[in-house]
C-alpha cells in the first residue's frame, strides 16, 4: 500500500506519509517494522500510559492476500507492564480490513479528551465519539460499533480492563482473536481510544502474481498432505498440556511442580469429547486449529470460547491448580469480554493463591475469596475484580505480578513468575533450558512467542546447554520473520519453510531478497528491538529469571531435583549474545554489528543515550 496514516488524538489530526521504500526492504513489515518506528519516534523514558507513548499498527506485505495463514497484524507500543518494547500479534478480520482501507501503517499518537472510535473508512480516518460504549464489553462495543458503521466493517476493541488502565490490558477483534500480552490495551485506555473500526476497497497488487499464486499452490498442497497439519485439525493447541505434563515442563500450582495430575482433564480428546462444538479458521486457513467450545452443564452452562488454547488451559488451568475446562472456559470468555490477557492474569492468579495459603495475603486482602489453589469459583471472582480494579484484591492484582508482588513483599517475588514484569509463558526451563533464554533475552520479557517455544526444538537434550544461544537464535530469527511477513508461526515448524516464505514476500512485492538478506533482516530486527530496551536500561544484567526458577528443585515427575542454576544461565546468555554479535560483556549490540546490520542510525542514537557504545 506505500502508505502510513499517522493520528493525532490532541489535535484531532491526521495526515497521511509514504512508507521509505528501504525500511520495507530493512524490515519487511508487521514486527520488523514496527519495531523501527517505534524506536525513532520514542524518546527514551517515556511514560506507557502517557501522551507521548505511540501506537504503532503495522500490517506486512502478507497480510489480506491469499496467503494461508496470514491474515495478521502487529501493534507495537512501549508496554505498560514491563516498561520496554512491546510488540503483540493477532490474526482476525481486521489486518484485511485494514490493509483494503489502504495504508500500511497506522501511527497513534496523543490523548482525546473523550472516548473516540478512530474510523479508516476505503483511505478516509474520522474520530467518532465512543461515549456510547465506553465500559461496554469487548463484544458488545464490537456489536454497538457495526450496528452503527456497518456489518462490513471489522473492528478491534478494548474491554472494561482497558479502560481502567490494567496492566495486563489487552485488544480484542472483532472475531475474539487477542493482541494479548504486555498491556497494549491500557495503552489504548490511557489514550481514551476505545476501538478501531475499518473498511476499504484497495486492491492488493502483487508485484509477480504468478509466482506468488504457484507458491501459494505449493503451500497449500503441503498442508493438505502434512499428518502434523491434519493433528493440528483435530487437536489445535488442546493437546499440549498433557504432553508438557508428560515430559515434565507443565507449570503447575504456580510453578511449584512442572507435572499437573489433571492435565488429561483439560487437554485433548478430552476436550473435544465434552466441550469443541466446531473447528474454526483465520480467513483463507485451511487447517482450522481454533476449537469453539461450549459448556452444557454445571454452573458455567452456556458459557462459549475461542478456544481455550495451550497458553490459556495453562495459566487459568494447571499454574491455578484447576482442572475444570468448565471453569477454564467461563474465565478464558470473561477474559476476552473484559479484554484482559488470559496469561498474565492466570499467572498472577496462581502467585495471590500461594500467597494467599502461606498467609500472606489474608482473607480480608482477597475481600473474603477463598483464593486457594484448585478454587475455580474464586479465580473466577478474581477475574471480574481484576478487570474493573474492584475491591483490595482487583486494585493488587490489576497490575500484574510484580507490582502486585513488590505491593505484598514479605519473600513474595522469589515466586512472582515473570521477567521484566511480563509473566511467563507455560514452558518451564527446568526441564528446557532453551526455553530459560528465551524468557531471560526475549525482547518483551517473559514471553513464549517472541522468539518461539524452544521446548519443541530441544526434547533430545533438554537440560544440556552446549550450543543452546545459538539454538534460540535460529529459532528468534524464524519467528522474527514469521511475525514480519507476517505469517501464523504454527506452520514454521511443518510446511512453512522459509524459503516458501521468501517466495511470497518476494513474489508480492517485487523486492529481489536472498535467503541471506532475509535471515539479516531477522537480526536487524533482533537488533532494534534489543536497542530500544537498552536505551531502557536493560542490560546483561537485567536478563535474568524468576528465583523460583534458579533455586528450587522441581519436586517430582521426570524433571525431578532440577534448576536453571545461575552458572548456567550465564554460559547461555554468552552464548546468545555471542551467536547475535553482540557484546557479551554488556549484552548490548555492538557497533561493528550495527554498522554491519546498516543500522548506524541506531549505533549514534545508543551512544547518544548511554555516552558508550561497546566496539
Ligand atoms: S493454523 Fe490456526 S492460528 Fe494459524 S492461521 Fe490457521 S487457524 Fe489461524
Amino acid at each position: 500500500m506505500g502508505k502510513i496514516l499517522r493520528v493525532d488524538l490532541t489535535r484531532q489530526k491526521f495526515s497521511e506519509e509514504d512508507l521509505k521504500e528501504e525500511y520495507a526492504e530493512m524490515f519487511i513489515g508487521g514486527r520488523g517494522l514496527a519495531a523501527k518506528i517505534l524506536f525513532d519516534e520514542l524518546r527514551a523514558g517515556v511514560d506507557p500510559l502517557g501522551p507521548d507513548n505511540k501506537i504503532i499498527i503495522a500490517r506486512g506485505p502478507l497480510t489480506g492476500t491469499a496467503m494461508p495463514f496470514s491474515s495478521r497484524l502487529v501493534i507495537s507500543t512501549k508496554s505498560p507492564l514491563t516498561g520496554i518494547y512491546l510488540y503483540t500479534v493477532a490474526g482476525g478480520m481486521f489486518g484485511a480490513a485494514l490493509t483494503r482501507s489502504g495504508f500500511d501503517v497506522v501511527v497513534i499518537e496523543g490523548v482525546a479528551s473523550k472516548p473516540q472510535c478512530l474510523f479508516i473508512d476505503d483511505g478516509r480516518a474520522t474520530l467518532l465519539d465512543a461515549g456510547f460504549i465506553w465500559g461496554a464489553t469487548t463484544s458488545d462495543s464490537c456489536r454497538h460499533i457495526k450496528r452503527s458503521l456497518g456489518s462490513d466493517v471489522s473492528v478491534i476493541t478494548i474491554g472494561p480492563a482497558g479502560e481502567r488502565l490494567a496492566k495486563m490490558a489487552s485488544v480484542i477483534t472483532d472475531d475474539m482473536r487477542a493482541f494479548g500480552r504486555g498491556g497494549v490495551g491500557a495503552v489504548f485506555g490511557s489514550k481514551k481510544l476505545k476501538a478501531i473500526a475499518a473498511r476499504g476497497r484497495h486492491e492488493i497488487i502483487y508485484a509477480d502474481k504468478q509466482a506468488f499464486l504457484t507458491n501459494l499452490r505449493r503451500i497449500q498442497e503441503a498442508v493438505l498432505k502434512s499428518p502434523a497439519e491434519r493433528r493440528r485439525t483435530l487437536t489445535g493447541t488442546q493437546e499440549s498440556p498433557s504432553i508438557s505434563s508428560e515430559v515434565g515442563i507443565l507449570p503447575t500450582r504456580n510453578w511449584r511442580e512442572s507435572v499437573f495430575e489433571g492435565a488429561s482433564e483439560i487437554s485433548y480428546p478430552r476436550l473435544r469429547e465434552r466441550f469443541v462444538v466446531k473447528d474454526l479458521g483465520c480467513p483463507g486457513c485451511m487447517v482450522r486449529c481454533t476449537k469453539l467450545t461450549l459448556v452444557r452443564e454445571g454452573p458455567y452452562t452456556g458459557a462459549m470460547s475461542e478456544g481455550p488454547e495451550y497458553e490459556t488451559l495453562y495459566a487459568l488451568g494447571s499454574c491455578c491448580g484447576i482442572d475444570r475446562p468448565d471453569a477454564i472456559i467461563m474465565a478464558d470468555r470473561l477474559c476476552d469480554e473484559y479484554g484482559l490477557d488470559t496469561i498474565s492474569t492466570g499467572v498472577t492468579v496462581a502467585w495471590a493463591m500461594e500467597c494467599f495459603e502461606k498467609g500472606m495475603l489474608s482473607p480480608e486482602d482477597t475481600d473474603g475469596l477463598q483464593l486457594r489453589f484448585g478454587n475455580h469459583d474464586a479465580m473466577i471472582q478474581a477475574i471480574r475484580k481484576i478487570a474493573f480494579r474492584e475491591g483490595k484484591l482487583g486494585s493488587l492484582l490489576a497490575d500484574g505480578v510484580r507490582e502486585a508482588s513488590r505491593r505484598v513483599g514479605k519473600g513474595s517475588e522469589r515466586f512472582a513468575m515473570h521477567v521484566k514484569g511480563l509473566e511467563l509463558g507455560g514452558y518451564d526451563p527446568r526441564g528446557s533450558r532453551g526455553q530459560g533464554i528465551v524468557y531471560a533475552c526475549g525482547p518483551r520479557g517473559g514471553c513464549h512467542h517472541a522468539i518461539g517455544v524452544v521446548a519443541r526444538m530441544e526434547l533430545d537434550a533438554p537440560t544440556k546447554i552446549e550450543g543452546k544461544g545459538e539454538l534460540v537464535h535460529r529459532a528468534g530469527r524464524t519467528r522474527i520473520l514469521f511475525d514480519s511477513a507476517p505469517s501464523c508461526t504454527f506452520q514454521s515448524a511443518t510446511v512453512m519453510t522459509l524459503e516458501l516464505l521468501l517466495n511470497a514476500v518476494t513474489s508480492a512485492t517485487g523486492m529481489a531478497l536472498t535467503m541471506n538478506d532475509f535471515l539479516e533482516v531477522a537480526d536487524r530486527v533482533y537488533a532494534v528491538e534489543r536497542a530500544f530496551n537498552v536505551r531502557e536500561g536493560i542490560t546483561r544484567d537485567a536478563d535474568i529469571l524468576p528465583e523460583r526458577i534458579l533455586s528450587e528443585p522441581l519436586p517430582s515427575g521426570p524433571k525431578k531435583g532440577q534448576v536453571v542454576s545461575r552458572e548456567e544461565l550465564e554460559a547461555m546468555k554468552s552464548d546468545f549474545y555471542r551467536s547475535l554479535g553482540w557484546d557479551e560483556k554488556t549484552g548490548i549490540p555492538t557497533r561493528g554489528r550495527l554498522e554491519a546490520l546498516k543500522l548506524g542510525d541506531v549505533a549514534n542514537q545508543l551512544l547518544e543515550t548511554l555516552g558508550f557504545l561497546p566496539e
